[in-house]
């Protein structure tokens, strides 16, 4: 498949009061035409300030320290404001898991619609209109031309939604990034969006990057994922490999933390402890604290990335005696 995004090295900074501190650490992974790659992981693992990285929209005090992000071949990590915000929803669109934060309370749906049609593509507005009414027709809104005239209040929280979407494919980007979607959404609107979201990329041949903290949404539209831990990439591989085996101790953590109602012997198993603050500096592996595994070694020394055969990347010591981890078995043998 031919690579539409790149992310080699990236690492993105903050400035605090404390000094500098690292949100996104030596991070690489790619998209390719067609692809979604779920980014996976707890809340402030760095999942949404690395797609942030990658759209250029860091609050104030981030900035990309190193690294490269390439759209098509070509840098874009330091592109002057005025050109990477031309790329943001012609090649590169997102949206984010409440509506209400992206809409303009007080502007109709069509004029938020024609907006970017009118400013992208130089046409006029009765062809905005036109072309607005075809894209909500196309993330299955009914009653499109009435939809035009309301304004996003009067929409329920599934439609409002669509309404994001739409006006993030209004000019055909390459690349759609959304920042956990359905959260805010109930079950079966959100297995709508999910859908919608799964359609679309096919039709469009588009590459998603989907940030969640869900398993279950990663089963629904993964091709691939990437799981994250306090700024590191800890494990990357194909949907299919990330759930029959899961290499690093996070990720199983991630899937026994989920309830399987096929499985009657499935033990909830909550990962203990919580996320490290970013400015805590951990020697060795970075899940060592809470990782029931951890020896020595781990305590010392950061895992490099081990690549198999299958395409996988996990960054673990133990990760060839994965299937004791996985079991649980491993305890005894240390
Ligand atoms: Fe656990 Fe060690 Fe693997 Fe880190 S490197 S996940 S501490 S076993």
């Amino acid at each position: 498949m031919e690579t539409l995004l790149e992310v080699n090295h990236l690492v993105t900074e903050f400035r605090t009061a404390e000094g500098n501190v690292q949100a996104v650490r030596d991070v690489s992974f790619s998209i390719a035409k067609g692809e979604t790659l779920c980014i996976v992981g707890e809340s402030g693992c760095g999942k949404s300030i690395t797609s942030l990285s990658v759209i250029g929209l860091l609050p104030s005090n981030g900035k990309i320290a190193s690294g490269e992000v390439k759209y098509e071949g070509k840098p874009i990590h330091d592109l002057p404001y005025e050109e990477l915000r031309k790329m943001r929803g012609t090649k590169i669109s997102m949206i984010f898991q409440e509506p209400m934060t992206a809409l303009n309370p007080v502007l109709t749906v069509g004029y938020q619609l024609r907006e970017p049609l009118i400013l992208h593509h130089k046409i006029s507005k009765n062809e905005a209109t036109k072309q607005g009414i075809e894209l909500l027709k196309q993330v299955g809104i009914p009653y499109p031309e009435k939809r035009m005239n309301q304004y996003p209040h009067e929409l329920s929280g599934g439609m409002r939604q669509r309404v994001m979407i739409a006006i993030a494919l209004a000019c055909h980007p390459g690349l759609l990034i959304a920042d956990e979607p359905t959260t805010a959404l109930d079950v079966t609107i959100q297995a709508q969006i999910l859908d919608l979201i799964n359609d679309l990329k096919e039709k469009l041949n588009m590459g998603v990057m989907m940030i969640t903290h869900d398993m279950g949404v990663v089963a629904e539209v993964a091709d691939r994922v990437m799981v994250m831990y306090a700024g590191k990439k800890v494990e990357e591989g194909s949907v299919q490999e990330i759930f029959d085996h899961p290499k690093h101790p996070y990720t199983i953590g991630l899937l026994n933390s989920v309830p399987n109602i096929d499985d009657p012997d499935f033990e909830l198993e909550p990962i203990p402890g919580s996320l490290p603050s970013l400015q805590e500096n951990i020697q060795g592996c970075r899940f060592h604290p809470r990782c029931k595994f951890a020896m020595d070694k781990c305590r010392e020394l950061t895992p490099p990335e081990f690549k198999t055969d299958e395409g996988h990347v996990v960054s673990c010591w133990l990760h060839e005696e994965v299937e004791e981890v996985k079991h649980g078995h491993l305890v005894a043998q240390i």
